[in-house]
């Protein structure tokens, strides 16, 4: 308590990429950073996907700083335009960034980050606030099982702790359907490895995938190849909208090549038939009978009923904000991303890979010297990307080292999806006098192409068939594609 200020360090919650990233642009400001990871090892829900292939190139995966750390230890950057996978992620980069020297004693493993608040002060305090240092509530179980409660100091935080733990639950408004609870055994998490470890659970299987996402594209293609290798499987893809336009992205338009055949693949696999796809299902409730589960929901037919043996609910994440209780938070309601960003990712009114530079100012929140960094940033929106969570952090760093000017200088280069619904609006310069959006530049030239799906097959009583459609995004902004 007695320590100065401005001799604590600044904790990271998080060694995710973003995370170890903010660590090495601290480090590089002349700032003492403390890292905070709950999992017992650095980039543990990276792990969890280690099977997947991401579409970013590595040139897109390493931050700046943390290339300009590993440099002396004679790390080689890996191929700028091959693709890893997450277990390449983490081998090849956040591993041996987190041995650096230089990193390595301030990382703590199994510390999660309980609460967060103001030393000798609650929320409704202001008086002197930004003058009392953090207090971060640690969590830590030994190997004998004990768990400790340890509180630390710091003199700003920045939150880099994902949203990988907290997945939206299946249910239509938002809440667990009435059921889910108890469906868990028949749930696989959002991208289970089914050409691998979990292939017996999936192979010869009836398997419903819920999510419109790159999560659920993935296992959607993992579960094609296996039901050609195993065809009593049966792949049925349920989402929630009308059209699933944006999960077939923007094919050659995409400015990364491997995101937009992604796309292009999965809809190659419905059009075959090998994919069943369900629009507009609306999931109410989950009833498990023995080794099946039925899974009830709305469609523009009425109530249909689908029996399957597990699902895999790839229906994206939710920011943890419950440990930030204390704290004076600015964030969108609907979006739960910091306001001012909010606007120019949210999935209702925005589809682009792409988003405006921006940087501490736009990230600030009423509580100085606090940031959500990474993908906790977007809240519960879908499309970030590591090289925009290596500029915030970046900005971030400066700002917190009193560097207005290089917090202000955002420089973002993303590769566009080439599909897009609304042109976003721009980032206003905040507090550092930022240097504001480009809004708008947001979108590849030509409009999407409308959705043919293949005719469909199996389950006579399951979901309403999947038909072609405009993106309801687009509907709603009144935009095409830009
Ligand atoms: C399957 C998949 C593929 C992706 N592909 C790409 C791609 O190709 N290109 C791209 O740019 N992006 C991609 N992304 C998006 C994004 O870049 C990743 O999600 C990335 O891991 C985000 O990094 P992060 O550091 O913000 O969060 P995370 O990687 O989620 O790291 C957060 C860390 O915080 C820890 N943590 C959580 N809670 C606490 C707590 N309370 N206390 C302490 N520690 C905590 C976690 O254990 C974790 O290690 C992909 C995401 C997924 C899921």
């Amino acid at each position: 308590m007695n320590t100065p200020v401005d001799r604590l360090p600044v904790v990271v919650v998080g060694a995710g990429p973003v995370g170890l990233a903010a660590a090495a642009h601290l480090l590089e400001r002349g700032l003492e950073p403390l890292v905070l990871e709950a999992g017992d090892e650095v980039g543990a829900a990276v792990r969890q996907w280690h099977h997947v292939r991401l579409f970013s190139p590595w040139r897109y995966d390493v931050d700046a700083a943390a290339a300009r750390l590993l440099a002396p230890t004679g790390w080689q950057h890996p191929e700028p335009t091959g693709l890893p996978t997450g277990a390449d992620l983490v081998e090849q980069y956040l591993e041996p960034l987190a041995a650096t020297g230089a990193l390595a004693p301030r990382i703590r493993t199994g510390a999660r980050v309980v609460a967060l608040s103001r030393v000798g002060l609650d929320k409704t305090h202001s008086l002197g606030r930004d003058d009392r240092p953090f207090l971060v509530r640690v969590r830590s179980t030994d190997e004998q099982g004990r768990t400790t409660v340890v509180d630390h100091h710091a003199r700003a935080v920045i939150d880099a702790s994902g949203t990988w733990g907290q997945r939206n639950p299946l249910g239509v408004s938002g809440l667990p359907a009435p059921g889910e609870a108890e469906a868990a055994p028949f749930l696989a998490g959002p991208l289970p490895d089914v050409l691998g470890a979990e292939r017996d659970r999936f192979a010869g299987r009836r398997v419903l995938v819920v999510g419109a996402g790159h999560s659920a594209a993935n296992t959607l293609l993992n579960l094609a190849r296996l039901a050609d290798e195993e065809p009593a499987t049966r792949v049925v893809w349920a989402v929630r909208g009308a059209s699933v336009q944006r999960a077939f992205g923007g094919g050659d338009l995409d400015g990364l090549p491997a995101r937009g055949a992604l796309g292009a693949r999965l809809r190659d696999a419905v059009g075959s038939g090998r994919i069943e796809l369900r629009t507009e299902v609306a999931i109410s409730a989950l009833e498990p009978h023995g080794d099946e589960v039925v899974v009830v929901a709305g469609t523009p037919a009425g109530e249909r009923r689908l029996t399957v043996d597990v699902i895999a609910a790839a229906t994206g994440f939710r920011p943890e904000l419950g440990m930030l209780r204390e704290l004076r938070l600015d964030l969108d309601p609907g979006v739960e991303a910091p306001a001012r960003l909010a606007p120019v990712i949210d999935p209702e009114l925005h589809s682009c890979g792409t988003v405006p530079p921006h940087g501490a100012d736009v990230l600030a929140h009423p509580e100085t010297g606090f940031f959500i960094a990474g993908v906790k940033s977007y809240g519960r929106a879908p499309t970030f990307l590591l090289a925009t969570g290596y500029e915030q952090v970046r900005s971030v760093a400066a700002h917190l080292a009193g560097d207005s000017e290089a917090a202000a200088d955002v420089q973002l280069d993303l590769p566009e999806t080439g599909v897009c619904s609304s042109a976003a609006p721009a980032v206003t310069a905040g507090v550092d006098g930022g240097a504001g959006g480009a809004g708008g530049a947001c979108c590849g030239s030509s409009a999407p192409r409308p959705v043919t799906t293949g005719a469909p097959v199996g389950f006579p009583t399951g979901f309403a068939h999947g038909r072609s459609g405009e993106a309801p995004a687009a509907r709603r902004a009144g935009a095409s594609g830009c």
